[in-house]
């Protein structure tokens, strides 16, 4: 549903996470920014204004939205082999120069791609969970842009959602607040985090910083959300084996059950220049994070080229229990109660829906 006369800004409401302060002024808590906004102004993500004192917030559209495996998200403990249907609007708060959805989450702050007019699609929130329920999902899910920065918008869709039945999921940078994730956890099933890098320097030159991020993974966890982390790794930038033990440590010792995906790098947007991850690059982040005890790590975007690496196999008898090629699954032996059928553990993950 193209069209030229359709403005990012036009479709907005009120929204919630922010604190009113004095002479107009407000405090976003939609991400770990925390923005303070003047009236008339919008927030680091260019998303969220403050007009005369009311934060109006992303609403009414998407940028895109379509059904495609959970896998691809990446999720490979969360209903395996179903279809998510996921939907994107426009923007982020951080400012990665790899990013790999760079047209319409930098569209609003790279004035060479346009103002974004050209992706939106004007929907409602009842109308897209009921289109998310006619394509055969079982899930819906905020991606492709940061979904922390409209998540107003997201919960209001994952609420009619929840009505019919569907899981739901967010794709996020994990650049979030305790009050954003305290909104969503009662509505959200399950959240895939980005970890980008162990080093503050090298997330201060995305447009953040690391322990909201490091945070924002342990309270999802408290919280009962469903996590799985990824790592895109990318040589020169966070590939050294400090760094990667650093990140399959931190993980571990929060939980060794929270799947890893170290997913392979490809020169995209402003990082032309840098080497794609080989795939030994990737075997070695994955021995890695074994040795440090993660129970499930996973290597991506090279498809069947990563041997057993896209497969889940049971940390206690080994057994091979998912058997995935990309995003297809290919065979799925994990019982319905979630347990290997070999030796009994639990699998931990979400099997079925509610
Ligand atoms: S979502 Fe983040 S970047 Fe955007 S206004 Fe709020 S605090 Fe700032």
């Amino acid at each position: 549903m193209f069209s030229k006369d359709l403005r990012p800004h036009e479709f907005t409401a009120p929204g919630t996470l922010y604190e009113a302060l004095e002479e107009g002024d407000l405090r976003c808590t939609a991400c770990a920014h925390r923005c303070l906004i003047h009236s008339g102004r919008v927030g680091i993500c260019r998303v969220r204004e403050n007009r005369a004192g009311t934060l109006y917030v992303p609403w009414g559209y998407v940028s895109s939205a379509h059904a495609d495996p959970v896998e691809k998200k990446p999720f490979f403990h969360l209903l395996p082999g179903s279809q998510a249907f996921t939907f994107g609007m426009l923007g982020c708060n951080l400012h990665c120069d790899f990013c790999q959805n760079w047209n319409i989450s930098q569209v609003v702050r790279d004035a060479e791609l346009g103002d974004g007019s050209q992706y939106i699609q004007p929907v409602g929130a009842e109308e897209l969970a009921k289109l998310a329920q006619r394509s055969g999902a079982r899930l819906v899910v905020s991606s492709y842009n940061e979904p922390l920065i409209t998540s107003e918008w997201a919960l209001e869709i994952f609420r009619h959602a929840g009505s019919l039945g569907l899981q739901t999921a967010m794709v996020s940078n994990g650049y979030a607040t305790p009050e954003v994730l305290r909104l969503l956890a009662p509505h959200l099933t399950a959240l895939k985090i980005d970890l980008k890098t162990m080093q503050d320097r090298q997330y201060r030159s995305l447009g953040g910083v690391l322990q909201p991020v490091l945070d924002s993974i342990r309270l999802a966890h408290e919280l009962g959300l469903w996590v799985e982390v990824v790592t895109l790794v990318i040589p020169g930038f966070n590939d050294s084996n400090q760094e990667l033990w650093d990140m399959a440590s931190y993980l571990a010792a929060l939980s060794p059950d929270i799947p890893w995906h170290v997913t392979a790098f490809h020169p995209d947007y402003k990082r032309h220049a840098a080497a794609p991850t080989e795939l030994e690059h990737l075997q070695r982040a994955a021995d890695l994070g074994v040795e440090a005890g993660l129970h499930y790590v996973y290597a991506g975007n090279l498809p069947g080229r990563v041997g057993s690496l896209e497969d889940t196999h049971c940390p206690h008898c080994t057994a091979r229990l998912i058997r995935r090629q990309g995003f297809r699954v290919l065979e799925n032996r994990i019982t319905g109660k979630g347990k290997c059928p070999q030796c009994g553990t639990t699998i931990a993950g979400v099997w079925k829906a509610a």
